[in-house]
């Protein structure tokens, strides 16, 4: 059997009937007229929406995905800056003698927040919103908003998830030599965050994140599709 693009618009929102529009490679389904979002999975299933940072007529929304989990630090091994391991002669060395430390053990609650829609730079830009404590103070309403992009699914964002927190840890100021954590998922929303065209980026208002439009896979498409919605 063969699937054509055709099929894409049989898709209707399961509340109230309307026309789900959306790239060809799309499983986030926002519907802009009863305001309930849906993952295409093999069916559709209702995800919780919430918009931020709206901004002006010039600013585009955004997929993003909000997980919420739990990290288990298993083992992190970090090295200190004047340990000297060039030679180990004829015997192994200790972690303990090689300049290596543990730490971290023990389980901690974080939220992630990462791209939703196709970028090369989707873990960076997670770690980067990580670390900037990316928490959104207003969340706005509207059911006329346009979303789309979304083309990264529940359980990739699960998986995207897990390599944010590797992400962060690799990115911290200390000599990480290994980390090994596991993470447990409690909720993944989606956060449809205002973004505005700026030089070759589109930076999340009110933030210093730009992402860069030449990685962001479908960029053209999104925002020619976000200006015959508002124009
Ligand atoms: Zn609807």
């Amino acid at each position: 059997m063969r699937y054509d693009l055709s099929e894409l618009t049989l898709l209707r929102c399961s509340n109230c009937g309307n026309d789900l529009g959306g790239l060809s490679t799309d499983v986030i389904f926002y519907c802009s007229e009863c305001g309930r979002c849906w993952i295409s999975d093999e069916r559709l299933s209702p995800v919780d929406i919430e918009f931020l940072r709206v901004g002006g007529s010039d600013s585009i929304l955004l997929p993003f995905w909000k997980v919420d989990a739990s990290v288990t630090m298993q083992d992190r091994i970090s090295r200190r800056e004047s340990s000297t391991t060039g030679v180990s002669g004829f015997r192994e060395f200790t972690g303990r003698e090689m300049g290596l430390t543990e730490s971290d053990s023990g389980s901690r609650k974080v939220r992630f927040i990462f791209p939703a829609f196709s970028t090369s730079l989707v873990l960076s830009t997670g770690v980067r919103m990580y670390r900037e404590n990316y928490l959104p103070e207003k969340v706005e309403h509207g059911k006329r908003f346009r979303v789309i992009g979304g083309s990264v699914g529940k359980d990739d964002a699960a998986l995207l998830a897990r390599a944010v927190a590797v992400g962060v840890e690799v990115t911290r100021t200390d000599y990480l030599a290994s980390v090994d954590l596991e993470i447990e998922v409690h909720s993944s929303s989606i956060y449809a965050i205002g973004c505005t065209p700026d030089k070759n980026v589109l930076r999340i208002n009110g933030s210093e994140i730009g992402i860069l439009t030449t990685a962001i896979n479908d960029c053209d498409e999104i925002l020619k599709q976000d200006r015959q919605f508002t124009g």
